[in-house]
C-alpha cells in the first residue's frame, strides 16, 4: 500500500514508520528498502485485501495521475464487504489498475462490487501478441451499417488489411446471417473509411487472455503507448474491435465523468 494512518493522518511510507492499515485498522509497517518501492505493508504476512496486487513502478505512476485523495479509497458494500479500490476518480468512477492475469471469478467479484468501474491492464509485457489491424468506420456512421467485415487474426493478411461484403449487395440477408458474396478491400472505401473514423480498428490478439474479452466494465490496455486500446464489440456479428484513445484523454475524461460507461461513446 502507498497509504497508512498515522496519528489519524494518511501517510506515505517514511523509514521505521508504524501505522494503521484504512482498511482494516491493523498494524502496519512501513517497507523503505532500496530495492523495491516505499510501500506499508500489513504487520501479519497477508494484507487484508485478497485482491490487492503487490504494486509496481507501473501501479505508481498511473495513481499519480490523479489527486492524492483519489487513491488507495476504501470502498465498503452495503453487505459490509470492504476493499480498498487503486483510485476513486472524482466523478466517482473506480479505477483498478491490473498487471497480472485475473481468474474470471474474481474479476466477477469486483465487478459486482465496484460496479461503476473501469479496468487498466498493463500490455506492455504482451504487446508483442497484441496486432492492431485496420481502421474500422465509427459502429454508428451510416456506411457502418452496410458493411460485414472478414475477422481479422494473426498472418490472415487480407483480413488484417481489411475484407468486407456489403449487406445492400445481398438481399434479404441482416449482419447475422450473411455468410458470402462478393468481397470488397478496404482500398476501394479507404477515403469514406477514414472520413468516418473515431479510432476503431481490429486487433488479433494471440494468446488472449480471455477473460478480460468476457469483462461486463470497460476495459483499456495500456501498451506503455500514447494510446490506450479500448476493448469492446464492434456490431451484431460479434466482431470485436478496439477503440484507440489517447493516454492524456483518458486521464482529463475520467476526471469529470461520474459514468465508466460514458467515456468515449460509440
Ligand atoms: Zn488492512
Amino acid at each position: 500500500m502507498q497509504y497508512a494512518l498515522v496519528d489519524g493522518a494518511r501517510s506515505e511510507a517514511f523509514p521505521k514508520g508504524k501505522g494503521t492499515c484504512a482498511t482494516c485498522g491493523n498494524a502496519t509497517l512501513a517497507k523503505c528498502g532500496e530495492r523495491k518501492l516505499h510501500h506499508w505493508a500489513h504487520r501479519s504476512l497477508k494484507d487484508c485485501d485478497p485482491w490487492w496486487e503487490n504494486e509496481t513502478d507501473w501501479h505508481r505512476a498511473w495513481k499519480a495521475h490523479y489527486p492524492e485523495e483519489c487513491r488507495e479509497v476504501v470502498h465498503v458494500a452495503p453487505d459490509g464487504e470492504v476493499h480498498r479500490s487503486d483510485i476513486r476518480a472524482p466523478g466517482g468512477i473506480y479505477i483498478e489498475v491490473q498487471h497480472s492475469h485475473m481468474p474470471e471469478p474474481e474479476l466477477r467479484s469486483r465487478e459486482t462490487f465496484y460496479g461503476n468501474l473501469i479496468w487498466i491492464l498493463d500490455g506492455r509485457s504482451w504487446r508483442k501478441n497484441f496486432d492492431v489491424c485496420h481502421a474500422l468506420p465509427n459502429p454508428r456512421s451510416p456506411m457502418a451499417a452496410d458493411l460485414v467485415w472478414f475477422q481479422a487474426k494473426r498472418g490472415y493478411h487480407g483480413a488484417n488489411n481489411g475484407m468486407f461484403l456489403r449487406l445492400s449487395e445481398n438481399p434479404p440477408h441482416t449482419k447475422t446471417t450473411l455468410r458470402g458474396g462478393e468481397i470488397h478491400s478496404l482500398r476501394s472505401i479507404a477515403a469514406e473509411v477514414q472520413a468516418n473514423y473515431s479510432g476503431h480498428h481490429q486487433f488479433a490478439w494471440t494468446r488472449p487472455h480471455e477473460a478480460w474479452l468476457e469483462a461486463g466494465c470497460p476495459v483499456y490496455i495500456d501498451f506503455g503507448e500514447p494510446f490506450m486500446a479500448r476493448l469492446q464489440s464492434y456490431d451484431e456479428t460479434g466482431l470485436r474491435c478496439v477503440r484507440m484513445v489517447r493516454r492524456d484523454a483518458f486521464i482529463q475524461a475520467t476526471m469529470t465523468a461520474s459514468r465508466a460507461v460514458d467515456l468515449f461513446p460509440d
